[in-house]
């Protein structure tokens, strides 16, 4: 059976590359019909909250990723969050003392600092050197007798090497000698992280860990606990790292990272999730734009990549104008209409005029917010007369002062709003009229027009866009903001 975690330190806010782990782990179980397990790893006592779990757990399922157990869900191997496992790693403790693999070790601070003082000045990586891995009975119940604190350390066998086929990066080894005798359980009773991890995967079952390349060195310890509980060994698949566009790790200091902050800004759930799938996966082909369920389809961990996937917010914005256009016309008008109401550009949600509005602007867009600005530029009619005309020379090598004068005094006198709530022919016949007066046509005809009456060198088609000015301006939905 395959059964994946997602086993988050509740030490913050979710951010892109734990949700890329998260939403691999779900896609992978999805897609062979496994079980995906959350797992809170918050055996930092210290550094966890209970607030930082719940911000986690919003944010999963903000995205949609779903799971079977976890610790707000009944599940046969919980509880599920590290903090309230500490009796289960008690119990392996011990047997791992009865098996040999870890024993008492009542060794100070003191000696222990003097351990790698030592190593230190051989030059070598520090590790236990103490006397208690071979320490006789007798030995041990003098100090138990004295009450000597100790903590547990797993006996590394200095011999062979541990090997794994990772799913992503082949095959990785590490010779064993590279590692000397670590605590698993400290004197205060408190379990070692990666002793935690290696019970938590072993008895929960897990069957493929799939996680960040960061961890990569902790497979060693993990692998030697998992096969001195006799468990059958999981397999691994570490992805790599995500990385910003300058190829430096993926930090604060490249903007927003964690997925809150894009919820924040109007991502879509499903634009996060295509785009969080296709750093470090593709389908095979150049197709970029995927629901969830058509990546379910076609998810393959033997098509994640070894190599860092780049962040990139233009990309993401870019898809999320895809997955803004994809969704049905109503659902589209009704959050950009509530987006305008919201910003008190309108007083109210008419739906004909938002409707119309929406056509309009939902070419080009990227986020929800960003269509504000496309609405009030529309309706920061009558004339961007402010503009300066020199940018429009570039274009039409022409001064366009003299149209929109003209354009001005037809607001003026209402003329131009008699010819926008005339027929389509009317529009045109006003056009051609200007064209003939000032002697222009085409480029030179258009441009000044649109420049005068929208602010802008492009975007939707001009009588469409005086139309629902004029539907705003009868309806009076348009706030003082909004004109
Ligand atoms: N708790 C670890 C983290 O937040 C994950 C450990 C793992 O996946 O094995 O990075």
């Amino acid at each position: 059976e395959v059964r994946v975690r997602f086993a988050p330190s509740p030490t913050g806010n979710l951010h892109v590359g734990g949700a890329r782990t998260a939403l691999f782990n779900y896609l992978f179980a999805k897609s062979l019909g496994g079980k995906f397990i959350l797992r809170i790893e918050d055996t930092d006592l210290e550094r966890s909250s209970r607030d930082s779990e719940e911000a986690v757990i919003c944010d999963l399922q903000w995205l949609g990723l779903e799971w079977d157990e976890g610790p707000d869900r009944k599940g046969e191997y919980g509880p599920y969050r590290q903090s309230e496992r500490t009796h289960i790693y008690r119990q392996y403790v011990d047997k791992l003392v009865e098996s040999g693999h870890v024993y008492r070790c009542f060794c100070t601070d003191e000696e222990l600092e003097a351990m790698r003082e030592e190593a230190k000045l051989k030059a070598l990586p520090p590790r236990y050197m103490g006397k208690w891995g071979c320490a006789s009975q007798a030995e041990i119940d003098v100090e138990l007798e004295k009450g000597t604190p100790y903590t547990f350390r797993f006996r590394v066998p200095q011999e062979g090497s541990v090997t794994i086929q990772d799913l992503i990066r082949g095959e990785v080894s590490w010779s064993k000698d590279t590692l000397g005798d670590f605590v698993v359980l400290r004197s205060n009773g408190q379990p070692v992280y990666n002793f935690c991890v290696a019970v938590d995967d072993a008895t929960m079952h897990i069957s493929h860990v799939i996680r960040a390349e960061e961890h990569l060195p902790n497979t060693l310890r993990q692998a030697l606990i998992y096969n001195a509980l006799g468990f059958p060994m999981p397999q691994f698949g570490h992805v790599s790292l995500i990385l910003a566009p300058d190829r430096s790790k993926l930090s604060k200091r490249h903007g927003a990272t964690s997925v809150g902050q894009f919820r924040e800004m109007g991502f879509l759930a499903p634009a996060m999730v295509n785009y969080l799938a296709l750093l470090g996966w593709n389908d095979g082909t150049e197709d970029e734009i995927f629901t969830v369920d058509q990546i379910i389809q076609k998810f393959s961990i033997d098509r994640v990549t070894k190599s860092g996937a780049i962040f990139d917010q233009t990309k993401l914005q870019w898809m999320n104008g895809q997955h803004l256009r994809s969704l049905p016309t109503e659902e589209l008008a009704s959050m950009l209409g509530n987006q305008w109401v919201k910003a008190g550009i309108l007083s109210e949600y008419q739906e004909a005029f938002v409707n119309e509005a929406t056509e309009l602007l939902k070419n080009g867009l990227e986020l929800v917010a960003d269509s504000e600005e496309g609405l009030l530029n529309i309706l920061g009619y009558p004339l961007h007369l402010t503009l300066a005309s020199n940018q429009v020379k570039e274009i039409v090598d022409d001064n366009i002062t003299d149209v929109v004068s003209s354009i001005v005094a037809a607001y003026d006198s209402g003329e131009l709003q008699a010819v926008i709530d005339g027929d389509h022919d009317a529009w045109q016949k006003w056009i051609k009229g200007i064209g003939k007066t000032f002697k222009r046509k085409g480029k030179r005809l258009f441009m000044p027009i649109r420049i005068a009456l929208t602010g802008r060198m492009q975007g939707p088609e001009m009588g469409a866009i005086l139309r629902l000015l004029r539907e705003g301006e009868t309806s009076g939905i348009i706030t003082e903001k909004g004109s």
